[in-house]
């Protein structure tokens, strides 16, 4: 059996040490221990890289720590519209959704679209009635609201800015201490296939409509067994703009460059270039993990077959 691995994130931003309290690193930690587990354990019984990613994302979507599913941020309107992808490396199918509201777990709906739509990208209203007909778990608004969260966005409704998920800062404050609560798993199974996922509440504030990378294949997420899967988290404007994930395959595939040589000059490089500030997790076709960011940190974690594993906050 050849080697498998799970990378997952959490977001990226300014999470430091000294911002954290004991008790929510601690909550945090266990968050990400329960994604990697609920997902390992598919790989461990012979699963298929698309079903772990899927199994580590509903168990994050359904914690109210990250900014995805249960716990999404508000956007200018004061509602939740969640982004959500996920890409099969074998076969290059994806699905994607944008723009979702009231779905459980936009990740669910993301792959119901790759394989029972015959189409990649719904958004919106046409999204929303697609989950219904395919019999998608759905939530009235009170299941995904967060107090901190709420009081977020308070501080910021009645400005134009939007911003990176954070915690109870005044905008100035929140400029230099962003948070991207954004989640995302990669995986290589035992039969060698790719798949990445990524689902998101967005940014803060955002504008009606507004979509970030995460539901763009290519931007924030991307998979090829030629190569490698990405899950990107961070200012999605210019992940967008750097086409961060897919340049990491392009980098490999046609400069030969290992995954790790392509993550570091997408994210220390291109993105930096354009201030992108953020992260990303890869897997290459050998099942190597790589965890990388511009940010003072990213929640992550990866666990392979060959005993090596981290679970990882700051840098
Ligand atoms: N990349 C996400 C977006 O721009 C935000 C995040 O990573 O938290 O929508």
């Amino acid at each position: 059996m050849s080697r498998f691995t799970l990378v997952i994130h959490g977001g990226a931003g300014t999470i430091l040490k000294e911002d954290m309290t004991p008790a929510l690193e601690q909550a945090y930690l266990l968050a990400l221990d329960n994604a990697l587990n609920a997902g390992y354990a598919v790989l461990e019984k012979g699963g298929s890289s698309i079903n772990a990613v899927k199994a580590a994302l509903v168990v994050m979507e359904d914690n109210i720590l990250f900014n995805a599913g249960r716990g999404a941020v508000f956007t200018k309107k004061g509602v939740q519209e969640m982004d959500a992808a996920i890409m099969d490396g074998k076969t290059l199918e994806a699905g994607s959704v944008a723009s979702v509201r009231n779905v459980r777990n936009p990740i669910e709906l993301a792959a119901e679209v790759m394989e029972h739509s015959n189409h990649v990208f719904l958004n919106g209203k046409g999204a929303g009635d697609f989950a219904i007909r395919q019999g998608i778990k759905l939530e009235p608004d009170e299941y995904f609201f967060s107090q901190f969260r709420y009081d977020q966005w308070k501080s910021i409704r009645d400005s134009d800015n939007y911003s990176l998920d954070h915690t109870h800062q005044q905008l100035e404050e929140l400029m230099k201490d962003k948070k991207f609560g954004t989640v995302g798993a990669v995986a290589r199974d035992s039969d060698g296939n790719l798949a990445g996922a990524t689902s998101t509440g967005g940014m803060t504030n955002k504008k009606y409509g507004r979509i970030g990378d995460s539901p763009i294949i290519g931007a924030g997420t991307y998979a090829n067994n030629n190569t490698c899967a990405i899950s990107c988290t961070g200012h999605g404007e210019m992940f967008i703009r750097a086409v961060a994930a897919y340049d990491v395959s392009a980098l490999m595939e046609y400069k030969g460059m290992s995954l790790k040589e392509a993550m570091h000059e997408v994210v220390h490089k291109k993105l930096v270039a354009i201030k992108g500030e953020g992260g990303m997790i890869g897997v290459d076709n050998q099942g190597t993990p790589c965890m990388v960011f511009n940010s003072a940190g990213m929640y992550r974690a990866f666990r392979s077959s060959d005993g090596s594993q981290e679970i990882a906050i700051y840098s």
